[in-house]
């Protein structure tokens, strides 16, 4: 059975000189509505405890756009600056649900600029996009095409720190779900290899990424050493924006490929949770790079099983996946971190660490699983089965992940 699923593809576009100048202007005026919108709702909130809608926000924009000082919002498209009053009430919508923090202001240096166009702000004909108040269709580079038929819904413009645009479309595209499988297979997350399987296959971190990162870190060096505002500094900026740029591309393009073939192979997928508060900080960049492409491929591989009629498993990070033996489960009290391969003391059972762990992921998962737990919401605890009588202490959650 076949079903209609909203997918964005992003290309990259080079902007006519005219049509950057006015992109440029249109993401001044939403960075500028949706500051100025966060400060008097924060003023509200924190002074009175008042909330502000969306309605509210949007007459303010109104009256806004009448005063002297703030009469060039009018010139750019409105629909992009209704569309970042829209972005801050979802902020403030999960902020509220305790699903996250207290939005942040958007800034000129740290934020990715961007303005989203709604159906009413562009046109779509014969394949050429024009946004209102630009002249001209975008010159974008179609690296691969959009459905047969696709109607575009939405369209996001951006720039990137490394001065590259980007154009993302939204459409409605018809996925038609994997024929069923009885397989399933559970992912440990590490730093070396950035996945490993329950099948015990191991996947590394993409080709090119050693040298990329080591180039990252020279180039974080030069820029530390650069004078404050020098023009120097500016070029190492952004080369340093540049080369990151390439890194996520490069991840983000390799993990779309691993998710997808994880999602057509298996029935069911079991990750662990790795969001989970307390878990030890490491700030090394390899770390930062590492936790990323896994928040990533968790996000791809939600969105994948949905569409493809998948069932995917989020275990909590506190199932010691690593020192309970895949074959008798006894715990292990001593693994220390540099032990690659070891021994199980109840068994005999050699084992390769990150692979046992994949394999208890994959059980604590399917345990779950099999108790209905795909109905339960994210947070509810259970305990799996197995473990229950041996690790009194275990806490094993499962669930559907929100989309
Ligand atoms: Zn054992």
């Amino acid at each position: 059975m076949a079903r209609q699923v909203k997918r964005a593809f992003k290309y990259r576009f080079y902007p006519t000189d005219e049509q950057a100048a006015e992109l440029s202007r249109t993401f001044g005026c939403v960075r500028l509505v949706y500051n100025k919108a966060l400060e008097e709702r924060t003023r509200a909130w924190y002074g009175q405890r008042r909330r502000i809608s969306y309605v509210q926000s949007s007459a303010a924009l109104t009256e806004w756009k009448k005063t002297e000082e703030l009469a060039f919002l009018a010139e750019v498209s409105s629909v992009p600056l209704q569309q970042a009053l829209r972005h801050l009430q979802t902020a403030f919508a999960n902020f509220f649900a305790e699903r996250a923090k207290y939005p942040r202001f958007k800034s000129k240096k740290r934020s990715r600029a961007s303005a989203e166009y709604t159906r009413s702000a562009f046109t779509w004909r014969d394949g050429r996009l024009t946004l209102a108040k630009t002249t001209g269709p975008l010159d974008i580079r179609w690296s691969r095409p959009l459905p047969e038929g696709a109607e575009p819904t939405t369209v996001t413009v951006s720039c990137d720190s490394a001065g590259r645009w980007f154009v993302s479309i939204l459409v409605q595209d018809i996925v038609t779900p994997a024929p069923a499988t009885e397989a399933a297979v559970g992912l440990d997350v590490g730093i070396t290899c950035l996945v490993t399987l329950s099948t015990g296959e191991k996947i590394t971190n993409p080709r090119h990424e050693r040298r990329d990162r080591e180039r990252l870190a020279r180039a974080q060096r030069d820029l530390a050493r650069k004078a404050e505002g020098s023009a120097n500094r500016g070029r190492a900026r952004r080369r340093v924006a540049r080369i990151h740029a390439r890194i996520t591309d490069r991840r983000r393009d390799f993990l779309h490929k691993l998710s997808t073939r994880l999602v057509h192979e298996n029935q069911v997928v079991v990750i662990e949770d790795l969001n989970v508060a307390g878990m030890v900080k490491n700030h090394s960049l390899a770390r930062a790079i590492s936790d990323a492409a896994w928040r990533d491929l968790r996000t791809m591989l939600e969105y994948k099983a949905a569409w493809y009629g998948r069932e995917l498993v989020v275990i909590d990070r506190w199932f010691p996946s690593t020192k309970t033996c895949s074959n008798c489960w006894t715990v292990t009290e001593q693994l220390p971190l540099n032990v690659r391969v070891w021994t199980c003391g109840g068994c005999g059972a050699r084992h390769d660490r990150d692979v046992n762990a994949a394999k208890n992921v994959l059980a604590a998962g399917l345990a779950v699983s099999a108790c209905g737990a795909g109905v339960r919401p994210q947070r509810e605890s259970s305990r799996t089965g197995r473990s229950a009588t041996k690790q009194e202490t275990q806490r094993v959650t499962a669930g559907i992940p929100r989309l």
